[in-house]
């Protein structure tokens, strides 16, 4: 599998026996089980070659009765591959907010989304310390932030579009953590996986200002620049649009939150850049979305 990498850290694990996917390094150092899958349903190496077809996510316009045991199969196999399996699952709902729920034993294994108990909706995010267990999101271009205690032992994991990096959903899942968990951040690592690169997420200015005024106008400045517009040779002409850099917007969240610097790995894959191998909004391909997971188990 080729993937384009913005930069040489060595930042995803890539495995392509049985269901391909990505995991996080600095995760598997630790011992934590996690991923994030591809468009592939196997990879044959010697050909270079993928077979789509996999179905993680339930899509607008999907008959339940057809895809949910479908997706919920292909699901299982998925987690089976890091040694876990959705009896043991917990999963967002996402609407693109900045909820974070306490996953309790009574949310695992609920038969999603067949069966969506009301508190479970509108969840981008979810934290948890029961063992074992496997917390699931999802993310065509919207990077997953994948967050462990190891000390107190339990995990976080949140989708994060844009709207949700806006409200902060990464800050809002460690406060949890520190709140239900007694986890200190000093203690906690965090990982933000694929999602869309600064270069292909062109923004209106209406996120710009958005920035501004609920972050402030440097951070604004910092994550948000204006790319110029360019006429048919090239040349530079009035206009441009802003393009968001969402991986150094959620690093700056999750620094606000007190996780040390060298605690945090950005991811240096692009989903749109990489369309080959991922399911990307901004490059059309909105068949389906990654899963990522994330197992509450340490070495
Ligand atoms: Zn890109």
């Amino acid at each position: 599998m080729k993937i384009k990498y913005s930069n040489d850290k060595r930042v995803f694990n890539i495995h392509t026996e049985g269901i391909p996917y990505l995991s996080v390094d600095m995760l598997d150092e630790m011992g934590v089980p996690n991923l994030y899958s591809t468009r592939f349903l196997s990879y044959d190496e010697e050909t270079d070659k993928g077979t789509e077809g996999i179905r993680t996510a339930l899509m607008k316009g999907d008959d339940l009765s057809e895809a949910v045991p479908h997706i919920a199969k292909m699901r299982d196999r998925l987690a089976r591959q890091i040694g876990s399996s959705i009896e043991y699952e917990c999963i967002t709902d996402q609407k693109h907010t900045n909820y974070v729920h306490v996953a309790k034993e009574e949310d695992v294994n609920i038969r999603w989304p067949e069966r969506k108990p009301l508190h479970m909706q509108y969840v981008d995010g979810i934290v948890s310390d029961i063992p074992n267990v496997l917390l699931t999101v999802f993310g065509g271009d919207c990077p997953p932030v994948y967050i462990v205690d190891p000390v107190r032992k339990a995990i976080g994991l949140v989708h994060a579009g844009w709207r949700g990096t806006l409200g902060r959903i990464p800050e809002v899942a460690i406060a949890q953590m520190v709140v239900h968990f007694g986890s200190d951040p000093s203690d906690m690592y965090a990982a933000i996986g694929p999602g869309v690169c600064r270069d292909c997420y062109e923004m209106g200015d209406e996120v710009y200002d958005a920035f501004a005024e609920e972050w402030s106008k440097k951070e604004a400045d910092e994550i948000l620049c204006r790319y110029p517009a360019l006429d048919s040779d090239g040349r530079e002409i009035p206009g441009g649009k802003y393009h968001l850099d969402i991986f150094s917007a959620n690093k700056m969240t999750l620094l606000r939150a007190g996780i040390p610097h060298n605690h945090i790995s950005v991811s240096n894959v692009c989903t749109k850049c990489n369309a080959d191998t991922f399911y990307s909004y901004r490059a059309g391909r909105l068949e389906n979305e990654q899963a990522a997971m994330l197992v509450n188990r340490f070495r």
